[in-house]
């Protein structure tokens, strides 16, 4: 069941009635994805992007979630299909040292693509912002056609505004990268924005 939330799309964009309460989503920034056995060259020019970001986000008090594939032997549904990678405990399941976490930030262990599928992030999004909940998703980390694009379906359905950080995505291919974009802002609506403009924006 989808629960309501009246209090996400009151947000008028471009001419702000009041501050967007944001959250920095990072995804799947993890030791296997961007090193290891699901190697991702392209993701290496992301992570000084979203360095930058979170170091912004921090200082404006913006809530930063970590979510993080944190596989068991039994998640075969998705072993079976790329093999095991960030396994529980593992190295290959911590956050790259580049962007490791802050003692304030969230951290959301998931076994699914989507970091909202049967994880504690709704109820932590909603707990922000003195109860009032966030009510805009920044979304970066890998992969976006994969584990992005099933997230962002999830806070499109949950009324979230979504801002897919487009410098600050990335996926194995550079096919991959633009056809999730792409299908993310034509079916969930979400803003498709270079980092440096996002900066601009949580700074106001
Ligand atoms: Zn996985």
């Amino acid at each position: 069941m989808v629960k309501a939330h009246n209090n996400k799309n009151n947000v008028l964009h471009g001419n702000y009635k009041r501050k967007p309460r944001y959250a920095i989503l990072v995804n799947d920034m993890l030791n296997d994805f961007i090193h290891g056995k699901l190697k991702c060259d392209r993701a290496a020019q992301i992570i000084p992007k979203i360095k930058l970001l979170l170091e912004k986000a921090r200082q404006k008090d913006i809530p930063i979630f970590y979510c993080n594939d944190e596989h068991l032997p039994n998640d075969t549904y998705e072993l079976r299909l790329w093999g095991p990678h960030a396994m529980k405990d593992t190295d290959g399941a911590k956050v790259i040292d580049e962007l490791r976490p802050s003692a304030n930030d969230y951290i959301v262990p998931k076994r699914r693509y989507s970091s909202f599928d049967g994880t504690s992030l709704d109820s932590s999004l909603e707990g922000t912002y003195n109860g009032k909940g966030v009510d805009t998703i920044v979304m970066t980390g890998v992969h976006t056609h994969i584990c992005v694009k099933h997230t962002v379906y999830d806070a499109f359905v949950r009324g979230y505004n979504v801002i897919v950080a487009e410098d600050g995505v990335e996926a194995f291919t550079g096919d991959d990268h633009a056809a999730g974009l792409k299908y993310m802002k034509q079916n969930y609506g979400a803003r498709i924005e270079k980092v440096s403009d996002i900066l601009k924006s949580i700074s106001y």
